[in-house]
């Protein structure tokens, strides 16, 4: 006889959530694929449906030179956003695949939260995609760190995961350990980018053991999403602190002025 699981285990038993996961992995393995971003049924392994894919925005030049914001005009080689101008960031540039908006928010929120790893490839390659001219073998791509709590309970580290797919591809050094956070930090859903800044200050350093690697390299920041760059930039900080000659970032989506804050 089948039984809820609440019934078996109780209202909140973490067993509950082992069995979610386990069922959603079993059932993508057996069945054909759901579309990610609407659900509709897709013939392979990590792809998107074609309305899907109509409604993910690549980022494309025109943009910053600096963070890579879309411009919707050319202003020409070299131009700096006002935001930029005003309060320059700490990388040195900053490249992102494609607009952080509804579409691709489904689609790394299922990355990261529903067992949906066979999406690994094709978000890696929107990342080599925006990270074209700036990977090289001699680069150092350093994923965010997670707090070790909140690692635990994601499981893994999806900008490592892919952070490592690329680095494979450009034979470039993976580095997962480069970062570390010093203490951990409330989630910054909400929070404006003063906010985000105060909350992040002093929490993310270069691992000790790091440090003789990042002296005068080339260090790739790696994250999901940019917001406001607040993480990117006390990243970048801590690089340059180590040492690092060049510091970059590279994100999978990136936050529009236009767009509502998703999380
Ligand atoms: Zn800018």
């Amino acid at each position: 006889m089948l039984r809820p699981f609440t019934m078996l285990f109780g209202e909140n038993a973490a067993p509950t959530e082992l069995f979610r996961r386990a069922g959603a992995a079993a059932l993508n393995a057996i069945l054909p694929l759901s579309c990610p971003v609407n659900g509709e049924p897709v013939a392979g392994v990590g792809a998107l449906s074609a309305r899907a894919w109509e409604k993910i925005r690549f980022i494309d030049e025109p943009f910053c030179a600096r963070c890579g914001a879309p411009f919707a005009v050319d202003f020409g080689e070299g131009a700096e956003c006002a935001a930029c101008i005003a309060d320059p960031p700490a990388f040195d540039r900053a490249r992102a695949g494609v607009v952080y908006d509804d579409a691709s928010h489904a689609l790394i929120v299922g990355y990261k939260h529903a067992d949906r790893t066979d999406l690994a490839p094709l978000l890696a390659g929107w990342l080599a995609r925006a990270g074209a001219g700036m990977v090289t073998a001699s680069s150092i791509l350093a994923p965010v760190p997670l707090h070790r709590r909140r690692l635990f309970a994601r499981r893994f580290n999806q900008s490592a995961e892919l952070a490592q797919r690329l680095a494979r591809a450009k034979d470039a050094r993976f580095a997962p350990l480069f970062f570390e956070r010093l203490r951990a930090t409330p989630s910054q859903k909400g929070m404006s980018a003063d906010q985000r800044r105060r909350n992040l200050a002093g929490a993310i350093g270069v691992r000790a053991g790091s440090v003789p690697l990042a002296r005068s390299a080339h260090v790739i920041i790696i994250d999901d999403v940019m917001t406001t760059g607040a993480t990117l930039n006390a990243c970048a900080r801590a690089a340059r602190k180590a040492g690092a000659a060049t510091v970059e970032a590279l994100v999978l989506a990136r936050a529009m002025k236009d767009t509502p804050a998703l999380g």
